[in-house]
């Protein structure tokens, strides 16, 4: 199984996990959703460095993304996607995407300039933390444990 897929299936479990528990925990369905999908997304997004399968569905939303936003005449959403897209991109395989520092500054930033977002972005880094725990048991005797 590719690392991709590993990856993607740790996701699922990761995003099915905290779906359950903030619907246990009493959130709405909207965002208990919209939390999961953020856990899913963080989980994946390390790995948009190569020319990996997440990568190339990713270049194919940014792409669709864009033209509806500049079909809606909001092209500066357009760029966004874009560049967070790209942003993975200007670095080395295993570089920025795959650092500690990343989620703690994704989420101080997020605090900052758009507060009511924090949330989605602590969810996005424990997606994040999840990928990273599987590259670290990947080199070792768990090669293929999943
Ligand atoms: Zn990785």
């Amino acid at each position: 199984m590719s690392d991709f897929k590993k990856h993607n299936w740790f996701a699922v479990g990761a995003s099915a996990l905290v779906l359950i528990a903030t619907l246990a925990a009493g959130s709405k369905f909207e965002v208990s959703l919209i939390l999961s999908v953020a856990v899913y997304l963080g989980a994946n997004f390390p790995d948009l460095d190569t020319a990996s399968t997440p990568s190339k569905w990713a270049a194919r939303f940014a792409l669709v993304s864009s033209a509806y936003f500049i079909y809606v005449e909001e092209p500066i959403y357009g760029l966004i996607v874009c560049m967070i897209y790209i942003s993975p991109k200007v670095s080395k395989h295993r570089g920025w995407t795959h650092k500690f520092s990343t989620p703690v500054l994704i989420t101080a930033t997020v605090l900052i300039i758009f507060r009511e977002y924090t949330l989605i972005a602590v969810a996005f880094s424990v997606g994040l933390l999840a990928h990273y725990a599987l590259d670290r048991l990947n080199p070792f005797e768990f090669k293929n444990w999943i």
